[in-house]
């Protein structure tokens, strides 16, 4: 049976800039990925249920998923270096006081933003709160009336700060919406209960999904045709779908992290073995004229033994500094991390979904870059010891020209890249 897509949104204060793998990237400095400081990630909980879990077992599930993260292995070894910090708690946050703990800008309203570091309203107070929003109405003030049927929770940085030159996260807040776990345990969507309701272990999904955001994670697309596949109710390929997939698609799948999670959290807080026993394919993406680099192109490297569980993706130009989200950028690079030597990898380059947009969108274009076709680049890639990087593979190097006109116009991607607002529900990709 088909229930109305969900989703998982991710959320950020006006003026920050983002980008594919990182959600931040600081485009005024060096272009490169933003993390939380020393790698410390701070949070703070409030004293409300969640649903029906209480708050000392929402606390706990909480904890618990943020150290999924933590724990993220890749062929057996720890890859992720980072520390994680439980703050003191909140008390009851309600539609009242929200705006004490909470920054936002309510929907249909233009709000002023300070210059970088970037924070709104009560931002800046040394904590990063969780919020339970135990029924659903915190969703619907911050994300408009009625989002509490669609959105099942949205996180994000909110204070970044500039520390011996390189932009850090110093503080994060999460709405986790508990309008989709709030009837008695059994009960039916429909029957004893009215709103569309999933259990407790898909809801794990949705909470590992935000703390991905919260920690600095964008979403990514990898394997859009297995995730529509299981949307329509195909069950065979979930093990494909990614946590930071843009839709909520199976919240036990997404529960635990794809290998393009385990590589974009890898990638952000590396531990020494990350560096030293994986490696990288690297090159740059182009327009027809085989010199415009061009953004926005998602590449994936996949091993060719295992493509749907083992690959990882990078929308190129993600890095980069200059202009923010308007997919014009005069950058193409890509970097495929977490490669296991001995291993032979195929590349292939895609769209991002057209549907992927606002708080669902894969940046750094908002709409997604279009105007070329998909394909499957000749030749494997391989490296033979950890710390390789690569850029020639079995029939040829690893940059990649497109079948994008380099003399149209309009074809790429454009548009604002405000801070995501309240996501209706959207065709399906
Ligand atoms: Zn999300």
């Amino acid at each position: 049976m088909r229930r109305p897509l969900l989703f998982l949104v991710f959320f950020l204060i006006p003026l920050v800039s983002w980008g594919g793998g990182p959600i931040l990237v600081d485009t005024d400095g060096d272009g490169l990925p933003v993390a939380w400081k020393d790698g410390i990630i701070h949070f703070n909980t409030e004293s409300g249920d969640l649903g029906r879990l209480s708050n000392e077992e929402a606390i706990q599930m909480l904890r618990d998923l943020l150290e999924r993260w933590r724990e993220v292995t890749i062929n057996g070894v720890s890859t992720v270096d980072l520390t994680i910090d439980q703050g003191a708690g909140l008390g009851d946050i309600n539609e009242e006081n929200i705006d004490d703990f909470f920054a936002y800008c309510p929907p249909d309203e233009v709000c002023a933003s300070e210059d970088p570091p970037f924070v709104l309203g009560s931002a800046r107070s040394g904590q990063s709160p969780i919020i339970f929003d135990t029924n659903g109405e915190i969703t619907d003030l911050i994300q408009g009336e009625g989002a509490k049927r669609s959105i099942l929770g949205f996180a994000g940085p909110r204070v970044m700060d500039i520390v011996d030159g390189k932009m850090v996260i110093t503080e994060g807040q999460a709405v986790l919406n508990g309008y989709f776990i709030d009837c008695p345990e059994g009960a039916s969507a429909g029957h004893s209960c009215q709103n569309v309701e999933v259990s407790l272990a898909e809801f794990e999904g949705v909470i590992f999904h935000e703390m991905g955001h919260f920690i600095g994670l964008d979403h990514s697309q990898v394997n859009l045709t297995a995730a529509i596949h299981a949307l329509n109710g195909q069950a065979d390929e979930l093990n494909a779908i990614p946590t930071m997939f843009p839709l909520f698609v199976d919240g036990v799948a997404q529960g635990t992290p794809h290998f393009d999670d385990q590589v974009a959290v890898s990638e952000l807080y590396p531990s020494d073995s990350f560096r030293s026993e994986f490696c990288a394919i690297t090159g740059t993406v182009y327009e027809s004229d085989e010199v415009t680099p061009m953004q926005g192109v998602n590449v994936v490297a996949s091993n060719l033994d295992n493509q749907l569980e083992e690959a990882t993706s990078f929308v190129s130009g993600s890095y980069y500094t200059g202009t923010v989200g308007s997919c014009d950028n005069q950058s193409g690079g890509y970097t495929l991390g977490g490669l296991i030597p001995g291993v032979s990898y195929q590349l292939s380059i895609e769209k991002i979904s057209q549907a992927f947009t606002g708080g669902s969108s894969v940046e750094p274009c908002d709409p997604p870059a279009s105007g070329f076709t998909a394909a499957v680049i000749a030749g494997t890639f391989s490296c033979i010891v950890g710390g390789e990087t690569v850029q020639n593979g079995s029939s040829g190097t690893s940059d990649i020209v497109t079948t994008k006109s380099s003399t149209s116009t309009g074809s790429t991607g454009g548009g604002s890249s405000g801070a995501s607002g309240g996501c209706s529900l959207l065709p399906s990709p």
